[in-house]
């Protein structure tokens, strides 16, 4: 894999701040010891170049002043030849002019990225609350349910009460029946909220079952509804991975909703969709989701993750984007399989929690 000096100085500050102060020094004695006609302060805009790679903006700002310090000083420094002073002087504020415009626009750039990474954010958050949008049936399905069963544990109590004699122990066990079907209501509604809330990611050691879990709880009735059989294969003893649950949440709904609509259009009685999850030898744990939708064509193979690329009328295209976005910041990976006869198979990866990878 090619290196990437940034990245590398992003994970390891400290080396990329001795690397800058070592390219410095060299700029700084290259100054002081050339003639006064040798501008090398022009150099420095290097070194702002690679601060910018790592440093806040408050970092590229005393960057630039002791560049320009640097420069002023070895202009005091250098060995004076007759007639070169006003040369010297001029090459200084050159190499001054160019370290303030380079740092400058370097800010503005930094800027822009951060305008670009709050967007970006906010579009994740529109796809979750879109993403539980398509789960409204299934949500509303899965509390319909226990206040179905609150109402009628609530009338066979009620009957049985008045039973002359009162039937106590029965009237007792309806009464359980009802706080077991409350606690599964506000289960259901307590992980709406997680889900939609919008705090910041929080990377946790997390068993990815329990987050398959709680997006089954949600989606169950949508799957239902359109008669998809979902069957899971998961792995026993899988590793903890380090992860943000909602966010990961995020990314299987995206999976399954995409799925579920696929299979609209297939025949019921073939509507699958498995669920596979095991450990990997590179120390990941891998999820597999294949349905028996129409599958990836050509085109859609070349496009899924592209940005705005969608197919459904009322698509935003956003989906695959966001989710691949959301499993490399984890340092996964999410990927399509080549299409096979019977559908489409859509796989991520999570890293395995390691000592040295805790926050
Ligand atoms: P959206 O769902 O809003 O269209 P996505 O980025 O989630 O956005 O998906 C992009 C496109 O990828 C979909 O419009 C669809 O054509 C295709 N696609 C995604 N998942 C599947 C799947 N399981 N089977 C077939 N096509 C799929």
């Amino acid at each position: 894999m090619l290196f990437n000096p940034s990245s590398y100085f992003k994970q390891h500050p400290r080396m990329g701040m001795v690397g800058l102060a070592l390219l410095m020094a060299a700029i700084f004695a290259a100054d002081t010891f050339t003639r006064l006609e040798v501008a090398a302060a022009g150099f420095y805009v290097v070194v702002i170049l690679a601060g910018l790679g790592f440093l806040h903006r408050r970092g590229v700002i005393a960057l630039a002043a002791i560049c320009i310090l640097l420069t002023i000083i070895s202009l005091f420094l250098t060995p004076k030849d007759h007639g070169l002073h006003d040369l010297g002087v001029i090459n200084a504020l050159i190499s001054i002019a160019a370290i303030a415009i380079t740092a400058y626009l370097a800010l503005l750039r930094a800027a822009a990225e951060d305008a670009a990474f709050e967007m970006r954010t906010q579009l994740v958050r529109i796809a979750r609350i879109r993403s539980l949008g398509g789960l409204t049936a299934s949500i509303a399905h899965e509390i319909n349910q226990p206040l179905a069963a609150i109402a009628a544990s609530g009338s066979a109590c009620q009957r049985w009460l008045e039973h002359d004699p009162p039937n106590l122990d029965r009237a007792l066990r309806a009464l359980q029946r009802m706080v077991g079907d409350v606690n599964r209501a506000s289960d259901v509604v307590a992980r709406i909220r997680s889900q939609a809330r919008n705090a910041e990611p929080r990377r946790v050691p997390v068993q990815l079952t329990e987050v398959i879990e709680e997006v089954v709880v949600l989606a169950q009735g949508e799957l239902d509804r359109h008669e998809i059989l979902l069957t899971e294969h998961i792995q026993d003893d899988l590793p903890e991975v380090l992860a943000d649950r909602v966010q990961v949440g995020q990314v299987l709904v995206n999976l399954m909703l995409n799925a579920v609509e696929a299979m609209r259009e297939m025949p019921a009685a073939g509507r699958r969709l498995v669920l596979r999850v095991n450990a990997t030898a590179d120390e990941m744990v891998q999820l597999t989701l294949s349905d028996t939708g129409p599958g990836l064509s050509q085109q859609a193979r070349e496009k899924l993750f592209d940005t705005f690329w969608t197919t459904k009328p009322d698509g935003t295209g956003l989906g695959l984007t966001i989710s691949r976005d959301i499993i490399e910041s984890h340092g996964g990976h999410l990927w399509a399989e080549p299409s096979r006869p019977g559908g489409a198979v859509f796989c991520f990866t999570l890293p395995v929690v390691r000592q040295e990878r805790m926050p």
